[in-house]
């Protein structure tokens, strides 16, 4: 072989480069489907894994939780343990559940004037995301604050650094933030198309969306009850944030008139929006894709169960449950209270010793 075969042999071929094999093609999630969700908010009191079959057995197909209290402020971060984690990703896969969706901390307000809260609010969130991501979920639904008086452009602008600030250096994977639209109660931010515009406009580098409660809406003002006033509505969410940017309808009925501004969540077909309502709304191809998710109240045993199996009539199906037991009825707050400070064994449980945060 003369120098210059030899050259030739050992010309560089860019096919020789080593290359790593090629990542598999992303794995896509059963719930994505393209089937109908409907699911319901369930507890995790106890097991949070518990609360995936909670909503299996109730008959749906997805769901929402509370991945910590939900109105007390932590103290220290509450992440969950990676067993924990991992039982509930296993379990919901095997159970083919999906959208997971978890709703924050009531407490939050990435709106807050006051920088102790502010700051307290931030941390709260990012804590948040960190379990959010630890267990997989699709979404974490955020409300997005209050202004307390500080005016609605300071209330988004403090939202927009909020968000910001919580999620630095944090990889969210598929996990998206839903901001979700406010009845106009006090001096929450939200209840505009407008409003949750300028925030989603503000984060344009974060992976968020918008999540739309049907009684929120109809309290905001937005009378949903007739097939012309449905209309309207879904135009004026098109025209401001885009239907396409909306992922979850939490779907309530609810107990206050249309404008009123109160929130107040009802059964469905129970209360002011009626069930005929509810039936244009989950037939909607505007809507299509969209996950239903309740958050209807448990006045009596078995509410959660007619509720799920309300909206899948709806659509013209019929799910039965399978599990034996929805969640117990909500007792009422005061009168809960009442009686368990009233015992003995309960006494260190009432609010006045229990820690709160301030
Ligand atoms: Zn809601
Ligand atoms: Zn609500």
């Amino acid at each position: 072989m003369t120098e210059e075969q030899h050259r030739g042999v050992l010309t560089f071929d860019a096919a020789d480069e080593y290359r790593p094999e090629a990542p598999p093609p992303p794995e896509i999630p059963a719930w994505k489907d393209g089937s109908i969700r409907i699911g319901i908010h369930t507890s995790i009191a106890g097991d949070i894994a518990g609360s995936l079959d909670m909503a299996h057995g109730l008959g749906a197909n997805a769901l929402q939780i509370f991945s910590s209290s939900p109105r007390m402020w932590e103290r220290g971060p509450s992440r969950i343990l990676e067993a924990d984690a991992k039982r509930f990703r296993d379990r919901r896969k095997e159970l083919q559940l999906g959208p997971v969706v978890i709703h924050d901390n009531y407490l939050i307000n990435l709106a807050s004037p006051n920088p102790v809260l502010r700051t307290r609010s931030v941390q709260a969130f990012h804590q948040e995301l960190v379990r959010a991501v630890a267990l997989g979920a699709d979404f974490l639904v955020a409300h997005p604050g209050s202004s307390v008086g500080s005016g609605t452009d300071a209330a988004v602008a403090a939202i927009v650094q909020g968000l910001k600030h919580a999620t630095r250096g944090l990889k969210l994977g598929d996990l998206r933030i839903l901001l979700e639209n406010t009845a106009g109660q006090g001096t929450c931010v939200g209840s505009r198309f407008e409003e949750l515009k300028a925030i989603l406009d503000g984060c344009s580098d974060l992976p968020i969306g918008v999540c739309i409660d049907t009684a929120h809406t109809f309290s905001a003002g937005w009378d949903i009850r007739t097939p012309e006033g449905l209309e309207k509505t879904l135009q004026a969410i098109d025209r401001t944030i885009g239907l396409a940017r909306v992922y979850v309808i939490h779907t309530n009925d609810s107990k206050t008139a249309c404008g009123s501004r109160v929130d107040r969540h009802e059964n469905i077909g129970k209360g002011k929006i009626g069930l005929e309502a509810f039936r244009r709304i989950l037939n909607s191809p505007l809507l299509a894709g969209k996950a239903f998710i309740l958050e209807t109240p448990i006045d009596k045993p078995g509410d959660d169960r007619r509720n799920v199996a309300a909206l899948w009539r709806l659509i013209g199906r019929t799910v039965k449950a399978t599990g034996r037991d929805g969640m117990k009825p909500r007792p009422h707050r005061t009168k809960a209270r009442a009686a368990k400070s009233g015992r003995a064994s309960g006494a260190s449980k009432s609010p006045k010793t229990r820690k709160r945060g301030k």
